[in-house]
């Protein structure tokens, strides 16, 4: 998967719409002090749907919202779309919005998704909100100092197993349910003989 434009809106520092086109190769982003450097790249952590305020340095989901200076209101939403191109080479747009008091919704080339379609977009190409591409402050002392559990993590993420690993959780409940399903049906047809 390639990225090739990254769009904001009302999005942390950046209230007004900004637009930046992403070339390939390795990106780096320079600039003074409080520019708006990391708000950047957790833009792009939180339109691959970074469920996490914590890691975006907030305390709630809606602190990702432009949140007003002494001149300019607060504003009531924040987008993010994040244009690349897929492995096989497809155009593929996601689109993350927030609203006061509405919460995240998703949407994958125009149409509505989940959170978790989002993620599992990104895990299937090996890239995502905790992908080890995304080198931020304190990165490399974090993969320094991970325990070999959470070196693993980063290893599957990078190698873009991360999504089986949800896959299989998911088909375990389905498996769990039609288990007790198929127990309740042996009550009931033993009730019956
Ligand atoms: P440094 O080089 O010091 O790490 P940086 O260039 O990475 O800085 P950021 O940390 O990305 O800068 O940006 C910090 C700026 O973003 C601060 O001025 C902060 O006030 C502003 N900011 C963060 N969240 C919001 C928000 N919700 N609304 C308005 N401004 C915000």
């Amino acid at each position: 998967m390639r990225f090739r434009r990254l769009k904001l809106s009302g999005f942390k520092s950046f209230v007004e719409p900004a637009e930046l086109r992403i070339e390939p190769g390795l990106t780096g982003v320079v600039g003074p002090n409080g520019c708006g450097k990391s708000n950047l790249l957790e833009a792009i952590r939180w339109v691959m749907g970074e469920s996490s305020p914590k890691s975006l340095r907030g305390g709630g989901m809606e602190d990702v919202i432009f949140a007003g200076t002494a001149t300019r209101p607060p504003r009531d939403f924040a987008e993010v779309i994040l244009s690349a191109h897929d492995s096989a080479g497809e155009e593929l747009e996601v689109v993350r919005r927030i609203e006061r008091g509405a919460g995240s919704a998703y949407r994958i080339n125009g149409r509505d998704a989940r959170q978790k379609d989002v993620a599992l977009v990104f895990a299937d190409a090996a890239t995502g909100a905790h992908s080890p591409a995304l080198v931020s402050q304190g990165r490399i002392a974090a993969v320094i100092n991970a325990r070999p559990a959470e070196r693993r993590a980063m290893l599957e993420e990078a190698a873009g197993i991360a999504g089986l690993h949800v896959r299989r959780r998911d088909a375990e409940q389905k498996l769990r349910a039609t288990e007790a399903n198929l127990a309740r049906l042996e009550d009931l047809m033993s009730g019956l003989e």
